[in-house]
């Protein structure tokens, strides 16, 4: 049995995994009107994937029967200004949300909620993925320089994502 608090954290989580989305796509789009579609593409599939993740602890939850309440998801404060910060905000973002995920599993340890352990671990090993991801993206754009032709070919191998 998922345990109240518990049960609370995980429906905020599926709040943060659509906000992680929502980044995701403000990403894609600043990338999108600067002619770098390969960039473009791989936020895109990167906001496909946090829908996934929501969606997973929403089946969770429901096989749990756990009281779902769907919250309003917040935007983006600033406007994204250049490729550096961007992948520097998305690293950012997935270190925030291992620390939500690290937060869940403590009260779950708290509350003797084995279940919802097992079920976290999978994000757990997800997490450790996605800031790898992230901090590449930020290597291959520090890489990249001042270099155009160095980011167009950032941006052919970042268009080389396989959709999810
Ligand atoms: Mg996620």
């Amino acid at each position: 049995m998922t345990s109240k608090k518990v049960a609370k954290m995980l429906n905020e989580q599926i709040n943060a995994e659509l906000h992680s989305a929502y980044i995701y796509w403000d990403i894609a789009k600043y990338f999108e009107c600067k002619g770098l579609k390969g960039f473009a593409s791989w936020y895109e599939e990167q906001a496909k994937e946090e829908i996934s993740h929501a969606k997973k602890i929403y089946g969770y939850m429901q096989n749990e029967g756990c009281y779902i309440k769907f919250e309003q998801i917040s935007s983006l404060k600033e406007d994204i200004t250049d490729d550096l910060s961007a992948a520097k905000l998305a690293l950012k973002h997935e270190k925030d949300i291992t620390a939500l995920i690290n937060n869940i599993y403590a009260q779950c340890y708290k509350d003797a909620d084995y279940r919802t352990m097992k079920f976290l671990e999978w994000f757990i090993d997800e997490q450790a993925e996605e800031e790898d991801n992230a901090r590449e993206v930020v290597t291959l754009i520090k890489l990249a320089g001042n270099s155009k032709s160095a980011l167009y070919l950032a941006d052919v191998k970042m268009g080389k994502r396989k959709a999810a």
